[in-house]
């Protein structure tokens, strides 16, 4: 009887350990996956066309033999599995709060079939490490000191070859992968991956640790989508760092940590994909209505009159992608300039982000609203000009993203000293005065609590 390995987050075939521990069952395989419309509706166009374009590239590795059908996983799952009589359905574990409950809603379905989990979409999976009192770390710098020396396993040898993969020709619920949709993006798989991976330890490493606040320069590794859809696994990443020395290999395993720390975060805290981390927030006085309303829809559109935040805004718009230092700023004047709840920030990113993953995005939105695990302080509120001065120096990564601001030499293209060019709105908001009032309803909440 073969064993069924069933594809979510994991869409790769080297250094899969579920791929392992099927092999270790039986010598044949059916691979799977599953189009789920309860994920699948929310990802936005971007996100979607993104996973298509990792599953035909799968599809290709696999010589064709990908079974995809459409439903809800705790019907399609045992249905494939009867279909080929299979011994034991293998999956990387997904410690999603959606995920969590559909595995075992399809553990449950399967009956006598078992679903066996074997690794997750991380170096460390979420509740492994805990303190020396059982309880979950809540800062990250302590985290991170117990992430590293908990270490990470050596990259599972697996590849297209490890189990003889069944044909999926006949199978009668199987549907054909549907093409992407129309939207530009880099290409997806694992070979991207891979590609992706090797070009920016040959080109970018070494310059990570100071490039990666820069917009303009592209310094960083653009690997989140890839790590999203498991077209890379972080352990392997690890694994090809282990030799290199110097701040931009460091910086960038920090940074893998975060991704772990934010799992691990929301793993404990499922409640926090919606809600504030730190409950005390539940007090802040945010704007409702139809200027709130409007002034929302300024920044998502990138019309806010403020360079770096409108730049950031189009460039999630027309590639679905923003640098980190960027999402920052804008996150920072949504909730501080605009005083709008992180969250209708939030779902606005899960929509156009090519790499939009829960926990990441709740728990960056949270650290810069300040109601997040060890947040940035309430008092810390970035100056938008300013920021663009500092980390777009030359106005060269605003001019690429808003084509009203082309004519404007250098970094005046922050300030706009001569005013909004044609066509480019004056700032809808005065920056010195909404810190102000920020600061006052952060203040009553930490004075009142
Ligand atoms: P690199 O700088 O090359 O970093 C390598 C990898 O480390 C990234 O691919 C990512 O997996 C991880 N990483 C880096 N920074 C962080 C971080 N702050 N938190 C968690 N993981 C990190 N990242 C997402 O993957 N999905 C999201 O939905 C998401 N939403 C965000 C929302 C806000 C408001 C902010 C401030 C940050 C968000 N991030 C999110 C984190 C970060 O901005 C992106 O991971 C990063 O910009 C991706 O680009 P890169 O792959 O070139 O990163």
């Amino acid at each position: 009887r073969p064993a069924i390995v069933w594809f979510r987050r994991d869409l790769r075939l080297r250094d899969l350990p579920a791929l392992l521990s099927a092999a270790a069952t039986a010598p044949r395989g059916v691979a799977l996956f599953v189009l789920d419309d309860a994920l699948l509706r929310p990802a936005g166009p971007r996100r979607r066309s993104y996973l298509m374009r990792c599953l035909h590239a799968l599809d290709d590795d696999l010589s064709g033999r990908l079974v995809v059908v459409r439903g809800d996983p705790a019907d399609a799952v045992p249905a494939v599995a009867r279909e080929f009589d299979a011994s034991e359905v293998h999956v990387s574990e997904d410690f999603g709060p959606y995920g969590r409950q559909r595995d075992a809603r399809v553990a449950e379905a399967l009956g006598d079939v078992p679903l066996v989990a074997s690794g997750s979409p991380y170096a460390v999976s979420p509740g492994r490490i805990v303190k020396a009192d059982g309880t979950p770390y809540k800062v990250f710098s302590a985290y991170r000191r117990a992430w590293f020396d908990h270490g990470t396993r050596p990259p599972a040898h697996t590849g297209a070859e490890t189990v003889e993969w069944l044909d999926s020709a006949g199978v009668k619920s199987r549907v054909p992968i549907p093409e992407p949709e129309d939207v530009t993006l880099p290409p997806a798989g694992e070979r991207a991956a891979l590609a992706r991976w090797r070009e920016f330890v040959a080109d970018g490493l070494g310059r990570y640790a100071t490039d990666r606040d820069r917009p303009a320069l592209d310094g960083t590794s653009r690997l989140s989508a890839h790590l999203k859809f498991g077209c890379i696994h972080p352990r392997t990443l690890l694994h090809d760092l282990r030799d290199h020395r110097g701040d931009g290999a460091a910086t960038f395993r920090s940074e893998l940590a975060w991704r772990d720390f934010y799992a691990d975060v929301l793993h404990h805290r499922p409640d926090t994909a919606r809600k504030n981390y730190n409950r005390t927030f539940d007090a802040i006085e945010y704007d409702t209505g139809p200027d709130a309303d409007a002034l929302f829809t300024a920044w998502c559109e990138g019309r806010t009159g403020f360079p770096i935040v409108d730049a950031g805004m189009r460039q999630l718009l027309e590639e679905g992608f923003v640098p980190n230092r960027v999402r920052m700023i804008v996150a920072s004047f949504l909730t501080k300039d605009l005083h709008i709840p992180w969250w209708r920030g939030a779902r606005h990113f899960m929509r156009y982000l090519a790499d939009g993953d829960l926990a990441s995005n709740q728990h960056n939105w949270q650290w810069t609203a300040g109601s997040g695990t060890d947040a940035a302080p309430y008092f810390r509120i970035f100056n938008p000009t300013t920021q663009g001065e500092k980390f777009d120096p030359k106005g060269d990564y605003v001019r690429r993203w808003v084509p009203e601001l082309r004519s404007v030499v250098g970094r005046r293209v922050h300030t706009l000293p001569d005013g909004p060019p044609t066509g480019y709105p004056a700032p809808v908001v005065d920056h010195a005065h909404e810190r102000r009032t920020a600061l006052e309803r952060y203040g009553r909440i930490r004075t009142t609590n």
